[in-house]
C-alpha cells in the first residue's frame, strides 16, 4: 500500500536531516559530501516505502534477507537505477539466489562464501561487487573476517574474477558512546589504506559524523530515514 500523505512527508523530513547530517559531517572534516554515499536500510519496511524514497531522489538500499530482497526487487523493478546491497549474514546456500538479484554483496567474510558467490555467479554470467565484512572489534559472535586473516582472503578472492571486491565493511561492538566506535572506524581504513581499497562502509544512525571522520564512503542508516521497524 503508498504511503499515506503523512507518512510521505515523515520520511521527507527524516531522509533530509540524514542528509543533512551528512553533509555537515563532510564540511567538518574537510571531505566532498559526493565521497559518502547514503545506503537507506530498508529491511522489515515495505517496498512501497522504498518506492517513497526514490521518489525523493535516494537511489541504494540496504536489505538484510535474500527473500525480502526479492520480493522488493519485483515489486520495484519498473525503477531505473534502483540498487540494493545485502548487508545481512548471507548462508552459503542462499548465494545461488542472491546472485540473481540486482545487488552487491558487502558482507563476504570467508573463502567458502566468496567460492560460491563466484561459481554462482559465473553460472548467471555476472560479476558481483562486492566488500569484505572485517570484524575489527574481534567479537566470536559476530561475522567478519578477522584482521590479521584479511590479506590472505583478499588474495584469494583475487583467484575469483566474478568477484569484483571495492572495499571494506564493519559493524562495530554496540556500545553507548559514539566515540567508542572511532578506534574501530579508524583500523578499517587503515585496513582499507594498506590494501588500496576504495569503499568503507561505516557508521550507522548514532555515529555516522565519526565514520565520516574517519574516513567512511558509504553509511548505512535504517530507523533513522524508515523508523522504528515491525
Ligand atoms: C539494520 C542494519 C543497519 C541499520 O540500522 P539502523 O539502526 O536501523 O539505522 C545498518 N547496518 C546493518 C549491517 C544492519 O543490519
Amino acid at each position: 500500500m503508498a504511503l499515506s500523505p503523512e507518512e510521505q512527508e515523515t520520511l521527507a523530513t527524516r531522509l533530509k536531516h540524514v542528509q543533512e547530517r551528512i553533509e555537515r559531517a563532510c564540511h567538518a572534516a574537510g571531505r566532498d559530501p559526493r565521497s559518502v554515499r547514503l545506503l537507506a536500510v530498508s529491511k522489515f519496511h515495505p517496498a512501497d516505502a522504498i518506492r517513497a524514497a526514490y521518489a525523493l531522489g535516494q537511489r541504494e538500499f540496504g536489505e538484510n534477507y535474500v527473500q525480502e530482497l526479492r520480493e522488493k526487487a519485483e515489486a520495484l523493478s519498473d525503477l531505473p537505477d534502483l540498487s540494493f546491497r545485502f548487508i545481512g549474514h548471507l548462508q552459503r546456500n542462499k548465494a545461488r539466489d542472491v546472485v540473481k538479484l540486482p545487488c552487491a554483496v558487502d558482507t563476504v567474510d570467508s573463502l567458502s562464501l566468496a567460492q560460491e558467490l563466484a561459481k554462482r555467479a559465473a553460472k548467471v554470467e555476472r560479476t558481483l561487487a562486492v566488500l569484505v565484512q572485517v570484524n575489527v572489534g574481534r567479537e566470536p559472535q559476530k561475522a567478519g573476517v578477522l584482521p590479521e586473516d584479511l590479506s590472505l582472503l583478499l588474495e584469494e578472492l583475487k583467484g575469483l574474477p566474478q568477484l569484483r571486491v571495492q572495499g571494506l565493511m564493519t559493524i562495530p561492538p554496540a556500545c553507548d558512546d559514539p566515540e567508542d566506535a572511532r578506534k574501530h572506524f579508524r583500523a578499517l581504513a587503515e585496513l582499507a589504506k594498506v590494501h588500496g581499497l576504495a569503499e568503507l562502509s561505516m557508521g550507522m544512525s548514532d555515529d555516522l559524523e565519526i565514520a565520516i571522520e574517519e574516513g567512511a564512503t558509504m553509511v548505512r542508516i535504517g530507523t533513522a530515514i524508515f523508523g522504528a521497524r515491525a
